[in-house]
């Protein structure tokens, strides 16, 4: 999540005061999908822009913070227009077209030694 910030300041997206409306970030693999996670969760205050994990999270801020007054929660990337690289497609192709030939014995000598963590291991990125 500092990540994201700070790209934000650096690349001058108007919520950290700069005049970018959004910014194409470009992730691999688990950070992708971790990126995701972030994005459809964290939330921002309208009021004292405190950054929060969202849900409840956001119902204890109000509460607690801002009892009597109207806040609303923004999602705090929605900046953010993450996209998967190539390196993460072509990762995916390598571990199905190669599985067989080499990634196999690596996940073998890795102690994915039975059908479901041979099968876990090949579906994971
Ligand atoms: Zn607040």
């Amino acid at each position: 999540m500092r990540t994201l910030a700070h790209i934000g300041r650096k690349v001058g997206v108007a919520r950290y005061g700069g005049n970018r409306q959004w910014a194409v970030i470009v992730y691999d693999g688990v950070p992708y999908t971790l990126g995701h996670c972030i994005l459809s969760s964290m939330c921002i205050c309208s009021t004292c822009y405190e950054s929060l994990p969202g849900g409840s999270a956001c119902d204890k801020h109000k509460a607690t913070k801002h009892p009597n007054e109207e806040v609303s929660f923004d999602l705090e990337f929605n900046w953010v227009l993450l996209q998967p690289s190539l390196r993460h497609v072509e990762m995916n192709m390598v571990m199905e077209l190669g599985w067989d030939l080499s990634c196999k014995t690596l996940a073998f000598t890795m102690n994915f030694r039975s059908d479901t963590a041979l099968n876990c291991a090949q579906k994971s990125d």
